[in-house]
């Protein structure tokens, strides 16, 4: 469903990606793993084009969000249409990133509205189901200011379902919320997870990994070090570098 093929991305003279092959199939759940400054929310925001790449190929289900093919070169498309295509991929990140300025249901219902893929009671009424699903019916209209912050990230994860994404994006969901709140967030994942959705979730909730995911992929400066189901790969990693991470996060 998501293949990652050979990507470079460089800032600068800083190269941070250096050759990532990455294959994602339908339904499977996979967590991203590494260090501070190993390059995972680099990957996960090029994955929907929010980062350029330099150099390989990333598709979703075969097709480009960001590139299209003009004879052997890949050229960059204009913004307008890198939105509609983008619409594959729900993203959710640390820090929510809601609109402050409409309620629970409005910040759920804006995209498909604005896409045109819905009107604005279909919308709505899309929305209540998927506020009821994150366990939040009686929250619709409430501002992200009246919301806790596992409240907020759970209308977040609500949203990026709006648009029946493909695959669903995570970026240290939890680690911006207050300990107590995590259980409630990791419990929305949890639900996805077996739902058959397919996720890539960066965390460093390693029990969580160990739990939800199928496939766990560690990553250091800027290279996928090791990878495989997370039974080996959390309780028996055949590289130093992993075991000193998992060392060091536990
Ligand atoms: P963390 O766990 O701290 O979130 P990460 O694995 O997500 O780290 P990235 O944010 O992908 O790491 O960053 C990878 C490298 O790229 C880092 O060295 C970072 O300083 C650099 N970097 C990231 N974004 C930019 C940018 N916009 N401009 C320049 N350098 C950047
Ligand atoms: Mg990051």
């Amino acid at each position: 469903l998501v293949q990652i093929t050979g990507v470079h991305k460089s800032y600068g003279e800083h190269e941070v990606l250096h050759g990532i092959t990455l294959t994602v199939q339908p339904g499977q759940v996979v967590a991203l793993l590494g260090p501070s400054g190993s390059g995972k929310s680099t990957l996960l925001r090029a994955i929907n084009h929010l980062e350029t790449i330099d150099r390989g190929e990333i598709t979703i289900d075969g097709e480009f969000i960001g590139y299209e093919q003009r004879g052997d070169r890949l050229i960059e498309l204009p913004e307008k249409r890198v939105l509609e295509r983008r619409t594959r991929v729900g993203m959710v990140f640390q820090n929510f990133n809601l609109f402050p300025h409409l309620t629970a249901l409005e910040n759920i219902a804006e995209a498909p509205i604005a896409l045109k893929r819905a009107g604005k009671a279909q919308a709505t009424a899309r929305a209540r189901e998927l506020l009821a699903r994150v366990g939040l019916a009686d929250r619709g209209g409430h501002y992200p200011r009246q919301l806790s912050g596992g409240q907020q990230q759970r209308v977040a994860i609500a949203r990026a379902l709006a648009l029946d994404p493909d695959v669903l994006l995570f970026d240290e969901p939890t680690s911006a919320l207050d300990p107590e709140l995590v259980g409630e967030v990791l419990q929305v994942i949890r639900d996805l997870a077996r739902g058959g959705t397919t996720l890539i979730i960066v965390t460093h909730e390693i029990g969580f990994a160990a739990e939800v995911a199928d496939h766990v992929v560690f990553l250091d400066g800027g290279r996928i070090v090791e990878q495989g189901p997370p039974e080996r790969v959390l309780r028996d990693p055949e590289h130093a570098r992993t075991q000193e991470f998992l060392d060091w996060v536990i």
